[in-house]
């Protein structure tokens, strides 16, 4: 038995009848992360071994990896981005704090493109992750680190952060489960902000039991984030019930598309018929602003994105830059020479997208537009959930590309997050988990969304869905 290959609950009964240690599960991490991470390139730094804290005592002793983008207190945090080298958080972002005092072992920070700007993993400065699947294709980004980490056995979970599919796509690509839970309801406080309106921190796991075992150590209202929610966070693990009998679950036609590829589709339509036979009525939905959700998102998330990576000027975090001739130059030459090495190409493009969307003179026309069109397609969500509990959709139209096959076309990048963007525009908590593989060994996800604070329901309908197939008991024998 390979012990890095098995689930957190698995390993929580292992320790819990004392035939494993903690420290021998970390160690089987350990071995593994020197063994493959040259290939796969899950992290973009590893904790330094001597400051790694192992509590066999704690409920959840358990190596996670965590995406770069949260602060860990002393802990090198970039973004991947070559402007936050050298920044070491003087505190510990929420979840962290929850997690440490769970007892998590955190690994390190998992490679990310570079502040969550991509669906690939390839802008980070530390260069790409590789899929575990198929080294030569992305995980999925942003979070493709913490994906592949978890995918490739060199973290048994992790903690990734979704603006606009950011958890859910590259679970897809790796074949391994991943939440984007109900805005508000994990606190944001330390995460490097993207676009704070769509922004949420969620669990990336092997199955549906350690998914609600993570949200049940990170949700919960935070006093140090306006935006979390004050609502009773429940015992996710109540929810996994082996039971869709009588839900009524929502197919949108605008979700099954043409240039959606066949064999995702195919893989998802039949995990439907699955939950069908299981008791669950399924039926046609129509979501009709869907088409406007990716112009939209991209109005508002680089908006919020140009506006949140203003305060990174060379003063107060990671780099700075002097122009050579240091005596002449100003502090607005700082700002210009720190800005223009340290971000990234994708990372201006999004800043000046964004500064040109919210400047006067087209504010309206861009910025403002977009959030009456956001409205519109929350109202969509609005309208279907009140006769149904849940919807159910592909997590992606492909399966995971080849490294490079989009780096110079960022629209059709951007088109990667087409069925995953709408559940941040609106707020709601969807969930990918591994419905299928496609017949060159690549995993497909179905994604299900359900109402806000219903994240049970995902629970619900996915453990009843594992509980009758077996893909997400797949493991890569790197
Ligand atoms: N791929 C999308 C983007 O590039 C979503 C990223 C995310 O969720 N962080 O904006």
């Amino acid at each position: 038995m390979k012990l890095n290959h098995l689930t957190a609950h698995e390993i929580l009964e292992l320790i819990a009848k004392k035939e494993y240690t903690a420290k021998d599960i970390y160690q089987s991490v350990h071995y593994q992360i020197e063994k493959t991470e040259k290939e796969v390139h899950a992290y973009a730094n590893l904790t330094e071994p001597a400051s790694l804290s192992i509590d066999e005592n704690k409920s959840f002793p358990i190596p996670i990896a965590i995406k770069d983008n949260m602060c860990i207190l002393d802990q090198e945090t970039t973004c991947s981005s070559n402007i936050l080298k050298g920044f070491k958080p003087s505190y510990d972002a929420t979840v962290i704090q929850k997690l440490k005092d769970s007892g998590a072992i955190i690994v390190g920070h998992a490679n990310m493109d570079e502040f969550a700007f991509g669906s690939s993993t390839e802008t980070s400065c530390y260069g790409p992750t590789h899929n575990p699947w198929n080294l030569d294709c992305v995980p999925g980004g942003s979070s493709g680190g913490s994906t592949a980490a978890v995918a490739s056995n060199q973290a048994i979970w992790a903690i990734g952060s979704d603006t606009g599919g950011s958890i859910r796509q590259p679970a897809a690509f790796c074949g391994v489960v991943g939440l984007k839970p109900t805005y508000g309801r994990v606190s944001r406080y330390g995460l490097i902000a993207f676009a704070s309106s769509l922004d949420q921190i969620g669990p990336i796991t092997k199955d549906i039991k350690d998914s609600a075992l993570l949200m049940n150590i990170i949700a919960g209202h935070d006093p140090k984030d306006s935006t979390s929610i004050n609502r009773t966070v429940p015992d996710y693990t109540n929810s996994l019930v082996n039971d869709v009998n009588g839900l009524r679950i929502g197919i949108p036609k605008e979700y099954f598309i043409d240039g959606i590829d066949a064999e995702v589709k195919q893989a998802v339509l039949d995990a439907i018929e699955t939950l069908k036979e299981r008791g669950a009525t399924l039926k046609e939905v129509s979501l009709p602003h869907t088409e406007y959700a990716v112009a939209t998102y991209y109005i508002i998330a680089t908006s919020e994105a140009s506006s949140n990576l203003a305060r990174f000027d060379g003063v107060q975090y990671g780099l700075r830059k002097i122009p050579a001739k240091s005596r002449k130059s100003s502090i607005v030459d700082m700002y210009e020479e720190t800005r223009a090495t340290g971000f990234g190409t994708e990372a201006k493009r999004r800043i000046m997208l964004g500064t040109y969307s919210l400047s006067s003179g087209y504010y309206d026309d861009y910025y403002l537009k977009g959030l009456k069109v956001r409205t519109l397609i929350k109202q969509d969500f609005d309208k279907v959930f009140k006769d149904f509990d849940a919807i159910i959709t592909p997590t992606t139209p492909t399966t995971a590309f080849k490294i490079g096959e989009k780096t110079s076309d960022p629209i059709s990048m951007y088109l990667s997050d087409i069925f995953t963007i709408s559940a941040n525009l609106s707020g709601i908590p969807a969930i990918s988990i591994p419905c299928g593989f496609s017949s060159n060994d690549l995993p497909i996800g179905m994604q299900i969304m359900a109402k806000p604070f219903d994240e049970e329901m995902l629970f619900r309908i996915g453990y009843t869905y594992q509980q009758i197939t077996d893909w997400h008991k797949k493991r890569v024998d790197l």
